[in-house]
């Protein structure tokens, strides 16, 4: 018989006729006459309810069955009563297609820590939370790409090894191919690049950007959204070593266009979320109330849904960086001396907190921050009339701090050129980004987006490790 898939299942309303189902058991419980057995094939959160009549035959079979084991069930589909769903399989015939040894399978049907699933990232997936979180990842992936079609974007690659180490975004993992207990040295005694895979120092990409430059400025709008890698050694809730990013870059528009186009795409996920994932979400949700449960009343945070409904409603408040700072120095935390890092004046980098207490506490709605001082900035973003401040912009959201990062880009080649000098960035690995100034340069565009803190946002984790299937972090490299 063909496979039926229990989200369909489950909504069948043709009761007598039979099907197969394929699964994984999550609980198995029985009374004198008859054994339920909820059976998950992650085509949805929902679990089907296997009925087994005890007869001598199934009693054999049963006793094989336990949480994780893999079967193959023929039945008859019939509406239920008791289970949470309207439909149920009255078992007709169960093959055993995995058995799971109940005193070697970790899995037990009860709650789990995130710290102890970590640990069995290999099997996590089989459980409610991180199933959920597979599900929305995957529409979100799967959104991002609808958005920008949409819109007439196109999808760039970009590559994954760089030969340039001036993204200027933090630190890089080095590719190599030489023999790291024998490097070749050069006369000099310095490591003899020549002899290397590509002649050259490499590394791996920390953002597509440069490329999505070359790409805009003749395909006008374009997207990339790849894997980036940054060898910084912070152990943070919102930090991996390798993550996700969709960057995408503009030629004619500045900063409002790049705004308005940042503010339309994150609502555009949240709203597709609500749209498609709402069992899920619903899960992720209670779990959270759950968890948040011993907390007092104003240290739990907004329900999911309500949380993702509220940032669809409310039009992002938009604030100069130094209107920021004179809120921030303004502020109680900062004078009682409560932050980590106390701000002391102008010019100061922002850290999460201080990101966290803009969102949360003071406007009460994500924020873009714009024109930052340049020193805090990177090299390409466009110098402002004033001297001192770049046309960057961050978008900050609750819980999350910053989510995006973006700017116009500097479009003036002498400008430019300046600044590569005065940071000291190597001319000859910047030839070509140099050219796309020298040759119909346009003002241009773009932001980065981290796909884990927007997975971390809509599904309401907070931890990102726990929103990427195997997470790459310091010291950690195990699946
Ligand atoms: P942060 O200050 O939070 O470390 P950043 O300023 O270094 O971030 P950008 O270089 O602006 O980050 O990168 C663009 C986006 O990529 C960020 O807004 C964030 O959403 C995401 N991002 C940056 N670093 C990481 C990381 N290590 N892990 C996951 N996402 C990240
Ligand atoms: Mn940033």
């Amino acid at each position: 018989m063909k496979r039926t898939e229990v989200k369909e299942a489950l909504q069948r309303t043709d009761f007598g006729n039979e099907i197969n189902v394929k699964g994984w058991v999550r609980t198995k419980r029985g009374s004198k006459n008859v054994a339920f057995i909820a059976l998950n094939d992650g085509s949805t959160i929902n679990n089907l309810q296997i009925v087994v009549e005890m007869n001598p035959e199934n009693d054999k079979i049963l006793d094989r069955i336990h949480t994780g084991a893999a079967l193959s069930v023929d039945g008859t589909l019939q509406e239920s009563v008791g289970s949470k769903q309207n439909v149920e399989l009255l078992a007709n015939t169960i093959e055993i297609l995995g058995e799971a040894d109940p005193n070697e399978y970790p899995l037990q049907p009860k709650k789990h820590s995130l710290e102890f699933l970590r640990e069995k990232a290999h099997l996590r997936f089989r459980t409610n939370t991180f199933s959920a979180i597979a599900r929305i990842r995957h529409a979100m992936i799967f959104a991002v790409h609808k958005f920008f079609n949409e819109r007439g974007f196109y999808n760039i690659h970009t590559p994954i090894i760089t030969g340039s180490d001036a993204e200027g975004a933090g630190e890089m993992f080095q590719v190599t191919t030489l023999d790291l207990e024998n490097v070749p040295k050069t006369e000099e005694g310095k490591v003899d690049y020549k002899q290397d895979f590509f002649g050259k120092p490499a590394n791996l990409t920390v953002s597509g950007q440069l490329e999505g430059e070359l790409a805009a400025l003749a395909l006008s709008k374009i997207y990339t959204f790849g894997p980036t890698f940054r060898a910084e050694n912070s152990n943070t809730s919102r930090h991996l070593a390798e993550f996700w990013m969709i960057e995408p870059e503009m030629a004619f528009y500045d900063l409002d266009d790049n705004m308005d186009l940042a503010e339309e795409m994150l609502k555009y996920l949240i709203q597709y979320a609500l749209d498609n994932c709402m069992d899920d979400l619903k899960f992720l949700s209670k779990r959270l109330q759950d968890e948040e449960k011993n907390k007092k009343a104003e240290e739990r945070s907004m329900e999911l849904i309500e949380k993702l409904r509220f940032v669809l409603e409310n039009p992002f408040a938009r604030v100069t960086y130094t209107e920021a700072i004179d809120i921030l120095m303004r502020s109680k935390p900062n004078k009682k001396k409560r932050f980590q890092y106390v701000i002391e004046g102008w010019g100061a980098d922002l850290q999460s907190e201080h990101e966290r207490y803009l969102v949360e506490k003071h406007f009460k709605r994500p924020v873009i921050l714009t024109d930052y001082p340049a020193g805090i900035k990177a090299f390409y973003m466009k110098q402002n009339e004033d001297g001192k401040t770049v046309r960057a912009m961050d978008v900050l959201f609750p819980q999350i701090g910053e989510i995006i990062g973006g700017s116009q880009r500097e479009d003036n080649y002498d400008k430019l050129y300046s600044r590569i000098k005065a940071l000291g960035i190597p001319e000859e690995s910047m030839w070509w980004y140099l050219e796309t100034r020298k040759f119909g340069s346009v003002p241009h565009s773009g932001f980065g987006l981290g796909f884990e803190r927007m997975i971390q946002f809509v599904t309401g984790m907070g931890n990102i490790r726990d929103v990427i299937p195997f997470p790459r972090t310091p010291q950690n490299l195990e699946f």
